[in-house]
């Protein structure tokens, strides 16, 4: 069964195997933990053109680790996740510093690289190296689950533990890289959540849900929490025919990412009152709140949000940098050189476009 399940795959691979400008048949370790990174959440038509012009800017490892973060967030935004984008920097660094520049060849060096999980170390491992490592993500699991009726939760750490104990049994030796990437492209494009396209499946005959009519119940999933939503507001300070822009903590949300200052609506207070006492505590500046500008919602992994924007008045103080890691006063055409997260740049947009 197991022998069969990965020929088949690598046969079915051999002919479908989807082209990416990461795949080649000398992989490139730096080529592949970029993509892999990236392909984190993301779908791989709206992956290739953040891909090249990475690979424009930082066309090596040593090019990367002596970028400046704001550069390196500037090309990932809109990718989202901007972890991702603070780790691939600092693990470049650590491998110039640490691993004389080249990217380490095992799963234990390679997790100890900031951003690289199990996922990763093993896409790494066996795409690049030919190490004969498994992997498992989202569309591995959904394979999985199906092929062998397996019905603990996949978000769960125990489905988790279950997935990864299957995986190691079946990396066939010395054709993991193409079989972990079979895999994962027969779970992107033919067993696919909804509608998986099951005679077109090359395992189909090996399928426990295919043989039952099961498709549809596997995999499960545990219910998540329903995430709380907060009301923030936002406030677009000018002075002098400059706006200011805070640079948010590192260690938070967005770090390293500019925006608009301001924060989260409290109990009894309107969002000008929001705004007034935000501004206060975290630049020290007192302002006056005039006209709204636009309400965008956003939906973050573990919270959603509706922010509203308003046109504010410099009144009095010097910003000071006390809850953000920085502040500058822009033009409005200057918004674009800094990197933002999605609702900031839709304020920004809209105030570019209205000037
Ligand atoms: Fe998925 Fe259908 Fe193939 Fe089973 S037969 S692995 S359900 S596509």
């Amino acid at each position: 069964m197991t022998n069969t399940f990965a020929s088949d795959l690598l046969t079915w691979y051999a002919h479908n195997k989807r082209s990416m400008p990461w795949r080649s048949d000398s992989p490139d370790p730096y080529r592949v933990w970029i993509s892999e990174i990236m392909l984190q959440q993301t779908q791989v038509a709206a992956v290739i053109p953040y891909f090249e012009r990475w690979m424009q800017a930082f066309p090596h490892i040593g090019a990367l680790a002596e970028a400046d973060q704001e550069e390196v967030l500037k090309l990932w935004e809109g990718l989202g996740y901007y972890s991702r984008a603070r780790n691939l920097h600092k693990a470049a660094i650590m491998v110039m510093s640490e691993f004389d520049g080249v990217m380490p060849n095992t799963v234990d060096d390679l997790r100890k690289l900031p951003g690289i999980g199990a996922y990763t170390a093993g896409a790494i491992g066996s795409i690049a190296y030919g190490l004969d490592v498994p992997l498992v993500d989202g569309n591995v699991k959904r394979v999985f689950a199906r092929v062998f009726e397996i019905d603990t939760p996949i978000n769960t750490p125990a489905g988790e533990k279950e997935m990864w104990a299957k995986a190691e049994t079946l990396v066939p030796a010395g054709q993991a890289g193409d079989y972990n990437q079979a895999l994962m492209d027969l779970g992107a494009t033919i067993c696919r959540p909804k509608n998986p396209l099951c005679l077109l499946c090359p395992v189909q005959q090996q399928c426990a849900a295919q043989a039952q009519g099961l498709q549809g119940e596997l995999p499960v999933k545990k219910k998540k929490k329903p995430v709380p939503h907060y009301d923030v507001a936002a406030a677009v300070i000018q002075h002098d025919g400059k706006l200011l822009i805070a640079q948010r903590p590192q260690d938070k949300l967005l770090g390293g990412m500019w925006e608009f200052p301001g924060g989260k609506q409290e109990a009894g207070e309107t969002l000008p009152e929001t705004l007034v006492r935000e501004i206060q505590e975290e630049l020290a500046m007192t302002i006056r709140v005039g006209d709204h500008i636009t309400q965008v919602t956003h939906a973050y992994t573990h919270f959603k949000i509706t922010l509203d924007a308003f046109f504010c008045e410099w009144v009095s103080g010097e910003p000071q940098a006390i809850e953000c890691a920085d502040w500058k006063w822009v033009t409005v055409d200057q918004l674009t050189d800094y990197p933002m997260g999605k609702v900031d740049r839709t304020i920004a947009a809209v105030l570019q476009s209205a000037s």
